[in-house]
């Protein structure tokens, strides 16, 4: 049963009240919960298991996932992150392996601690179909590891670097491989309104949209803080990629979603 109605006020509040004390940058989940069903803990391998908040929505309503690729940094990750908090809403982090550090790592922390996903976008964001199935393999390896270390969860989506993707990266990376629907904000001279615009125009139940924290994407910062309530006030749910298959009780490992890049789990 994946389902997880958002019935009660009770379970609003507890939505509401088990932001975790450590859930800033830089401090460490030491003081952990003692009411069992305020918290989640997926760590089995880590030593020092996250708490993460358990973020509540509605399967019968329409939900969408923000998804942003190419963080973690220090400067443009925890501004997503800011806007997410002040907007009680879920994103989903695409990283790139090798821009995990010790101080990075604390702000993966911060995000998966408020109930975001942590994703896997390669280790030196190289295009995959160019490189042998060993050395693309070994990039995805060495980014799960590094995301396991401080989540304690593998990723189980992908995004291919340049949504460039083959038969031999479908054939050998097991995950499921997520695309979006995006508003070219890589470019610098994509305005915000036309990120705004590009976005809400393509809002739909289901969707998955593709947007980007790197270092310095402050236009994306900015455009957020409209998108983001506004696609509340049309009643779209921000949920995480996870939850966007599990409100739709679908598995992203399904033969469905195989040998493509999901945009949307209606496919
Ligand atoms: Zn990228």
């Amino acid at each position: 049963m994946t389902r997880k109605p958002l019935s009660s006020a009770a379970a609003a509040l507890i939505a509401g009240v088990i932001l975790l004390s450590g859930c800033s940058a830089g401090s460490k989940s030491e003081s952990s919960g003692t009411a069992a069903e305020t918290t989640t803990t997926a760590a089995e391998t880590t030593a020092e298991p996250l708490q993460r908040r358990i973020r509540e929505y509605d399967p019968e309503k329409p939900v969408i996932a923000l998804t942003f690729d190419d963080g973690p940094n220090l400067v443009t990750t925890p501004q997503v992150l800011d806007v997410l908090e002040k907007y009680d809403a879920a994103g989903s982090f695409f990283l790139i392996g090798s821009n995990i550090s010790d101080e990075t790592g604390e702000v993966v922390k911060r995000a998966y601690s408020m109930g975001c996903d942590i994703e896997n976008h390669s280790l030196t964001h190289a295009n995959f179909t160019t490189m042998t199935v060993g050395d693309f393999t070994a990039e995805v390896e060495e980014t799960d590891r590094k995301i396991e270390d401080l989540t304690g969860e593998v990723p189980k989506f992908f995004r291919a670097p340049y949504l460039a993707a083959n038969t031999d990266m479908f054939e050998n990376i097991d995950k499921c491989f997520i695309s979006g629907f995006g508003c070219n904000d890589w470019d610098d001279s994509v305005s915000v309104e036309q990120r705004i615009d590009g976005v809400l125009s393509q809002a739909a139940d289901g969707a998955v949209i593709l947007l980007h924290d790197a270092q310095g994407n402050q236009k994306t910062v900015e455009a957020l803080d409209t998108i983001i309530p506004e696609l509340q006030k049309q009643g779209y749910q921000l949920v995480t990629i996870s939850q966007l298959f599990e409100a739709k009780g679908r598995d992203p490992m399904e033969e469905i979603y195989k040998y493509r890049q999901i945009s949307s789990v209606i496919v």
